[in-house]
């Protein structure tokens, strides 16, 4: 086999939209051996952990690997497996393009835009202080004492950290990102008016690595307008670089801009590993029902097959989904005008669509 990759199916949803995904990507005849492994709720029950050692093990092994959601159950002793296996294999960076293809629904057209949010730190870090608990009076009474600060006894406390390096990584990599694909513009968002010591110093850290590349215009916005202008004047944005939380919330608020969660793809970039899946979650209430939309799996599997060098089984594979959005038969009950319409087709079918029309184009 000439490329071997770690297929993590996930929770809920995922086992349906990972086949859906394997079989169009089959379809394309690239030569791939999918080492199966799971990671997750559903594992947790069996297994007692999220994350076993053998998900571990196929990634560092295969370095590239390809997920279906993962639930993260509220209330219950772990935190979230994406942010684990984020942390564990330094995946720093999180890009997420949102392209507009014709036939989805939106009340927007033309949108091509490419999140790339930092992975690892900020409000991300876990760094957490329980209401009530003695860890957490003490830091209230060294805020107090260092800084002269008040903070209300009844308090939980989340720690947002921004360090150089991390920032350094990540907008360097927006940067070589925005080269490499011949995009125009950079644009780095923060909120350094209010918290100067970390937005402030991922803007100064922006500022400095904008000011080596010539060939890439660079500007900044201030989150709250950046969310207003994303909303009003799309087109006038091209590649945005944000901290972690930030970088969440646009990362939906673009998916909203080309219809949806559901088409929406997703990468996440270590130094020499990455991990590719979709922007939505585990959608708990579907599964099992053949009924979901498999699309942003599908194009995580096309940004997987630009990663991996093999462009022309990316664009056969990028073209038939379009093409079939865009004649708009064969496709989910999310993509109809009309969500109710009977004419709709499930999961394994819009696949079986797909995989119909790679066969077509490549004899
Ligand atoms: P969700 O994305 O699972 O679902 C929100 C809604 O979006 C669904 O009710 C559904 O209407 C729609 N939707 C999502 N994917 C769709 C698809 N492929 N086709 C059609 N409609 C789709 O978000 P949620 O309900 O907030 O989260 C459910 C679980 O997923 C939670 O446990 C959450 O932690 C987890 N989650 C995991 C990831 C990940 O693994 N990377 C990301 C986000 C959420």
């Amino acid at each position: 086999m000439k490329h071997s990759i770690t297929l993590i199916p996930g929770d809920g949803i995922g086992p349906e939209i990972t086949r859906a995904m394997v079989k169009v990507v089959e379809a394309t005849g690239i030569d791939i051996k999918w080492d199966i492994v799971n990671a997750g709720a559903e594992v947790y029950e069996k297994e007692g952990t999220v994350l076993p050692e053998s998900v571990i093990n196929s990634l560092k092994k295969n370095r590239v690997g390809i997920k279906g959601p993962i639930t993260t159950p509220v209330g219950v002793g772990f935190r979230s497996v994406n942010v684990a296996m984020r942390k564990l294999f330094n995946l720093y960076a999180c890009v997420r393009p949102c392209k507009s293809y014709l036939g989805i629904k939106s009340r927007y057209s033309g949108i091509d835009l490419v999140i790339i949010r930092e992975n690892t730190e900020d409000l991300y870090s876990g760094i957490e202080f329980e209401k009530g608990k003695v860890e957490t009076e003490e830091l209230i009474s060294f805020i107090k004492e260092k800084k002269d600060l008040e903070i209300r006894s009844d308090s939980g406390i989340s720690i947002k950290t921004i360090s150089v390096s991390a920032s350094e990584d990540i907008i360097r990599f927006a940067f070589e990102y925005a080269r490499k694909n011949n995009r125009k513009k950079v644009t780095g968002v923060h909120k350094a008016n209010i918290m100067k010591y970390s937005d402030g110093l991922f803007l100064e850290v922006f500022k400095k690595i904008a000011s080596e590349y010539d060939d890439i215009e660079s500007e900044d916005r201030i989150i709250d307008n950046m969310c207003m202008q994303l909303v009003q004047k799309p087109e006038l944005y091209d590649v945005m670089v944000l901290p972690n939380l930030y970088g969440d919330i646009i990362s939906d608020l673009a998916a909203g801009l080309i219809g949806g969660l559901g088409v929406a793809p997703g990468e996440n970039i270590g130094k020499d590993i990455a991990l590719f899946e979709p922007t939505h979650g585990s959608a708990p209430k579907y599964k099992g029902q053949n009924k979901v939309n498999p699309t942003a799996i599908m194009l995580s599997a096309v940004l997987m097959l630009k990663y991996i060098g093999e462009e022309e089984h990316a664009d056969l594979l990028e073209n038939a989904i379009a093409e079939n959005i865009r004649e708009g038969k064969y496709v989910t009950y999310d993509l109809k005008p009309d969500r109710n319409d009977p004419t709709a087709v499930g999961t394994d079918e819009f696949a079986d669509a797909i995989a119909e029309k790679i066969k077509k184009a490549r004899t």
